[in-house]
């Protein structure tokens, strides 16, 4: 392990493995990424990985936009690694209510150049044909989105950082940052000895709050599980589909790439309060029947013919939530050389190459494209400022 290092990541998830890897990119001197178990042990272990722009407020739709384009030239952008991205298309369903939100969002994001269209339900019904739409009253299509798998993209991130001379150390928790007598960052605590460096970027997703409690650094980062449920797709139904976003019933859903499987996931944000945790260390996968059932009955309702499938997975994981389900990205004023990006709720994997992008200039100063942070800086909370879109969906709120 190195002793000295001008640039320490902590949490070797997608987001952590992607700042890595930009800095190394950038050449930002000698760049160590510590992870405390296995990369990918978090969030970025469990995601669906569903790569959409759909968003209701324009930085975020423009940076997934940006993050979407960095997924199609996957290889090419990362040294030949495979994020497993499979752009099959991305369909947003509505009801009455939400009819007149969804035609703002397409509208915006046309004029944003996002590739996005209204389509009508039989033009739906053709490419999904045992799609439900009986309660759904308009249909948008992204056909540039998909999904990817989020622990092969953070491998890829982090084999990438390490080809170009990020020194990776899995099984590395670190345990505290020390600061000199000015209350700078002086050096990071691990279990195998300490390494000195000025700058330490906080990656540690839903263990944020706890990672710097004892610099009195407290983040509104709350540890949330969030369930999947995986269905096997009976004979007539073993074609792929693409991934639906279902702002009627508050789930999505989306198709394997090997098996005929579909997973879904809950997007109603009334379930969070009930599966938050005190601390992400409380976590040991477990299940909560009544969400998990739920998620089943939401996926036959949609499709109704996988009331014949078989449920092959139920399983769990965390992710990072704060007040207003939108990341904190910023430096540290109070403690000079400390850098965070975490919180990324349910956005963390889509967004990862343009965060990595945008943090490593961020960090080393070129000042030319990072104006957007400053809307994730972690004072809002304080200013009473949360991030809120300008138009929002009824039941999905904050969550798009
Ligand atoms: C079921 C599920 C479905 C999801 N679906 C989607 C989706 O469809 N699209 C999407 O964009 N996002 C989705 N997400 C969210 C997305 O996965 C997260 O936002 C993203 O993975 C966050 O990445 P991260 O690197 O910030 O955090 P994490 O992946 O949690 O990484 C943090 C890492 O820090 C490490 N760590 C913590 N403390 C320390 C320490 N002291 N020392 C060293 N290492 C430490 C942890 O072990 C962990 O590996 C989903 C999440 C889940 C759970």
């Amino acid at each position: 392990m190195a002793e000295t290092a001008d640039i320490v990541v902590v949490g070797g998830g997608c987001i952590g493995a992607s700042v890595a890897l930009y800095l190394a990119q950038n050449h930002a001197g000698k760049v160590v990424l510590l992870e405390q178990k296995e990369l990918a042990n978090g969030a970025s272990g469990k995601g669906i990985g569903i790569v959409r722009t759909h968003y209701t407020h324009p930085v975020l739709a423009e940076l997934a936009y940006l993050s979407q384009q960095r997924f199609h030239n996957f290889k090419e952008l990362y040294g030949g690694y495979d994020s497993g991205f499979n752009p099959c298309g991305y369909f947003v369903l509505v009801g009455e209510s939400d009819v007149a939100t969804l035609n703002t969002v397409v509208q915006m994001h046309q004029s944003m150049n996002i590739k996005v269209d209204l389509m009508d339900l039989q033009q739906v019904q053709a490419q999904i044909p045992h799609l439900n739409l009986n309660d759904v009253a308009a249909v948008a299509y992204e056909p540039h989105s998909g999904y990817g798998s989020p622990p092969q993209t953070t491998l890829a991130f982090a084999q990438r950082a390490a080809d170009l001379g990020v020194e990776v150390l899995t099984h590395t928790p670190v345990k505290d940052i020390e600061l000199d007598a000015a209350g700078k960052v002086q050096s990071v605590v691990t279990v195998q000895g300490a390494i000195a460096t000025r700058t330490v970027i906080d990656c540690v997703g839903p263990w944020a709050r706890k990672f710097t409690q004892n610099l009195g650094l407290e983040f509104p980062v709350h540890p949330v599980v969030e369930h999947v449920v995986v269905v096997q797709r009976p004979v007539e139904f073993l074609q792929n589909h693409p991934v639906v976003s279902d702002l009627v019933n508050l789930s999505y859903s989306r198709s394997d790439p090997q098996q005929p499987y579909t997973r879904i996931g809950n997007s109603d944000p009334k379930h969070h309060p009930q599966f938050m945790l005190q601390d992400a260390d409380d976590f040991h996968g477990q299940i909560y029947p009544q969400i998990t059932e739920e998620l089943h009955h939401k996926l036959i309702q949609r499709y109704p013919i996988l009331e014949k499938g078989k449920v092959v997975a139920k399983y769990s994981g965390i992710w990072g939530v704060t007040p207003d389900y939108q990341p904190i990205i910023d430096h540290l004023a109070c403690i000079p050389g400390l850098y965070c990006a975490v919180g990324f709720s349910g956005h963390g994997y889509k967004l990862s190459p343009i965060i990595g992008e945008l943090m490593s200039q961020f960090i080393l100063g070129d000042r030319s494209r990072i104006d957007k942070l400053n809307l994730f800086r972690f004072s809002r909370f304080q200013e009473d400022d949360f991030i809120k879109s300008p138009i929002t969906y009824g039941k999905a709120k904050g969550l798009r």
